[in-house]
């Protein structure tokens, strides 16, 4: 197939490439950065592409090869997904073929057919083969256009995966003169990006870097207490969802996946410990939809290309946030909403560390390092966004994602921890800052441990001050004190020291914000919705559809998603469409897809419509649907729910006694009501604040000189004296004033 019909002389240009992008792919218009890159390619500039996961780099080589006369060489380390990248091209109607080990002789030799007589438009191959003379030869022979290389990382060795065949890219791309080059990678680190740029002799190369947010992953940290059972609550939301569940070592792998079983989900596990091919029948049987849920060591996922992904759980520690990062993304690449769930516990903190403290020298430090950041990212009172992109150099500064566990209320609030915290603090000063966690904690309870009286430390005026709080709470003190850096360890003694901070808070000149209470298990509410089921369509069509498309990908031995994606079967259960030319404004059927399996899905849409006696809904051809569902609340969420009980005039109190959640977490649901668009009464607003009038009209200014949508420039004008609470009631205070 060629989509140019241009003379030679003329480059193929962006309008070109959207038709393709209706046309073939189906899809009704390109995402951020892919039409830039490929505008780029098809000028013939060397481009270098960096998104995240599921980020859409593959159209932008995809479409330019059916653009350009000549052949598009894709060079890809990952032999295991060159057979799925293939047959998903095929099913668009694109002729596609790969080179590698892992074919026979005889289709080895059949494709390499296809390439003399100019008959592919995409050819796949592993850097290995394309280095093989004789491959080389062949090709530099022919018209060749881009050469694409994928997972662009691997040559460098600052990244996680270095392939050293790699680094002789750059002089086999300098073979093929008329050739554009496109490196791609999903690796997003300065350093990384500087290494690819150079090795593979991209010096004037654009560069475009995506933003590396993932807005339909659901992010969601809870205290780990009972880990099964608190997964089996979580997947018990997703019944016949495919996902992941990563843990720490392959016993754990081998006793979930056993728990699970017995519990009635349907898993299989994967990890080094199992020989080659059961991985790999594991694996397929979850590419296949035959099974829903994978449970894996780390080493599951580098091969997998799945769209459909629902959810991923950390059952245990990730070993860094850029693993943990990976991971995640692994989930959700169609799209649509995807669950993160991290089980986190102390104690499998303690565990890294007791690693960590085995180490020595630089290895180390940057252990520590990985696991702070982590650490970071799981105590942060702030949306999970800002730690996680601001990982990686992002800036992150919506003031609600909608999308984690704090923006949509979840988190524990913080409240002054003052009192305790100088507790702490006076009796490291008084033990002149000699000893560690432990000891200190023995003086506050008042323990007659030998090393407290051996010190005299039961004549301390603070020995037994701190009977109000049990151990695990006096932890939660001791891990803001390290996290807001008011005090730090000592590396070698492991003796805690004072800050500048703490000696402020000593003298009484300094308030701390924290979160005492062992977090209590969370209740979701209805914000962990999908884009899936907050689209009203036809669940009893979209199983048959389901089914249809099993069967199909059964007979012809290919992964359902190579089909139709789960988007596709859920605006074919909304719209209705009954002929060929509605079927074509579904997102993701193109001309050969429509040809192909067109008349087989009409068929099951056709007769489920007669028999229920529903009628096609027109699709005007964009996708302004999905965003105007988006935007409104559904009846059935807090935030409405809770606006209600306000618009009836109850109080911010009253409420919140009455669901059960603190005051702050009322005033977030009614900001959301508000934002939507539904008004409440202003009057009784602000009763939910305990500040004076002098300080109300301080916050008022404070609002007035920074804006009023974000909440840190204010709360640092007002030094921190006012907390984050008090500042939403006035915020929304105002916006609902106007
Ligand atoms: P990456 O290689 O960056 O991980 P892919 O190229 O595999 O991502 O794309 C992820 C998913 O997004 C695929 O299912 C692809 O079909 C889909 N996709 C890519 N671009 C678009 C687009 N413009 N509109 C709709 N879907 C798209
Ligand atoms: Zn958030």
């Amino acid at each position: 197939m060629n989509y140019s019909e241009t003379t030679t002389d003329t480059m193929p240009d962006i309008q070109q490439a959207e038709h393709v992008l209706h046309e073939v792919f189906g899809f009704e218009e390109f995402r951020s950065l892919q039409k830039d890159i490929i505008q780029n390619v098809l000028q013939k500039k060397d481009t270098l592409a960096i998104m995240p996961t599921g980020g859409g780099k593959s159209l932008c080589y995809q479409i330019p090869a059916l653009l350009f006369d000549g052949l598009t060489i894709v060079v890809s380390p990952l032999i295991s997904l060159m057979k799925d990248q293939v047959d998903q091209l095929t099913a668009y109607g694109v002729s596609a073929s790969y080179l590698n080990s892992s074919l026979s002789p005889q289709n080895y030799e059949a494709t390499l057919d296809l390439i003399r007589r100019n008959k592919l438009d995409l050819l796949y191959l592993a850097p290995e083969t394309l280095l093989k003379g004789s491959i080389l030869n062949l090709l530099s022979g022919l018209n060749v256009d881009c050469v694409a290389i994928d997972e662009a990382h691997c040559i460098s060795e600052w990244g996680h995966d270095f392939r050293p065949e790699y680094r002789q890219l750059s002089e086999v791309t300098n073979k093929f003169e008329n050739a554009v080059s496109l490196g791609l990678t999903a690796t997003a680190t300065p350093r990384v990006q500087t290494d690819i740029a150079k090795s593979l002799g991209l010096a004037d190369a654009n560069t475009f870097v995506a933003s590396f947010n993932r807005k339909n992953l659901y992010l969601d940290v809870v205290t780990k207490s009972s880990p099964l059972q608190q997964t089996i609550n979580f997947l018990r939301r997703h019944e016949g969802d495919s996902g992941i569940i990563y843990c720490f070592s392959r016993k754990q792998v081998d006793q979930l996946t056993q728990d699970l079983n017995a519990n009635g989900f349907n898993a299989l596990p994967y990890h080094a410990g199992l020989g080659e091919g059961e991985r790999v029948k594991n694996q397929d049987a979850f590419i296949r939809d035959e099974v829903d849920i994978i449970v894996a060591t780390i080493a599951f996922g580098m091969g997998i290309d799945k769209p459909d992904v629902r959810f991923v759980v950390h059952h245990d520690m990730p070993k860094n946030i850029e693993s943990y990062y990976q991971q995640i993304g692994r989930a959700g690449r169609d799209g649509l909403q995807s669950d993160c769930l991290f089980l986190f516990s102390y104690g499998d903190a303690s565990k890294i560390r007791y690693f960590i403290d085995q180490k020595t020298g630089d290895e180390q430090r940057v252990a520590e390092e990985h696991l702070q950041k982590l650490m970071d990212y799981v105590e942060a009172h702030q949306c999970r966004r800002i730690k996680l992109l601001g990982y990686f150099g992002e800036h992150y500064n919506e003031q609600n994602c909608g999308m984690c566990d704090f923006c949509t209320g979840d988190t524990p609030e913080r409240e002054n921890i003052t009192v305790p915290v100088q507790k702490f603090l006076s009796t490291m000063a008084r033990t002149e800052q000699r000893f560690g966690y432990n000891h200190i904690l023995n003086i506050l309870l008042g323990s007659r441990r030998k090393e407290v009286l051996k010190f005299n430390h039961d004549k301390l005026s603070t020995y037994g001050i701190g009977k109000e709080f049990s151990r695990p709470e006096w932890k939660q003190v001791y891990r803001e004190l390290m996290k807001q850096d008011i005090i730090v360890r000592e590396f070698e003694h492991k003796s805690l020291k004072l800050t500048p901070k703490a000696i402020k808070i000593l003298k009484g000149d300094k308030k701390v914000l924290g979160v005492i209470d062992e977090p209590v298990q969370k209740t979701r509410t209805k914000s962990s919705k999908s884009d899936i089921e907050s689209l009203d369509f036809n669940r009893d069509l979209f199983a048959l559809l389901r089914e249809k498309r099993m069967n199909l990908a059964r007979k012809q031995g290919i992964p359902p998603f190579i089909i139709f994606g789960d988007t596709t079967l859920i605006e074919m259960a909304y719209y209705y469409p009954q002929s060929k030319d509605s079927l074509l404004k579904i997102h993701g059927v193109g001309r050969a897809k429509a040809k192909k399996y067109g008349e087989k899905f009409l068929e099951v849409i056709n007769s489920f419509c007669k028999k229920n006696n529903l009628e096609e809904r027109s699709k005007s051809g964009t996708n302004q649907k999905t965003r105007a569902v988006k935007k409104t609340l559904s009846k059935d969420s807090r935030p409405f729910e809770v606006g209600q009980m306000f618009q009836k005039g109850k109080t911010v109190s009253e409420i919140a006694s009455e669901i059960g959640v603190k005051e702050g977490t009322v005033v977030g649901y009614l900001s959301k009501f508000v934002k939507a668009g539904h008004s409440v009464p202003s009057d009784n607003i602000l009763e939910a604040s305990g500040l004076s009038d002098e300080e109300m009209s301080k916050v008022h200014k404070a609002f007035d000189e920074h804006g009023h949508e974000l909440l840190r420039p204010v709360f640092d004008a007002l030094k921190e004296e006012v907390s984050y609470d008090e500042l939403r009631v006035i915020q929304l205070y105002m916006r609902v004033k106007g």
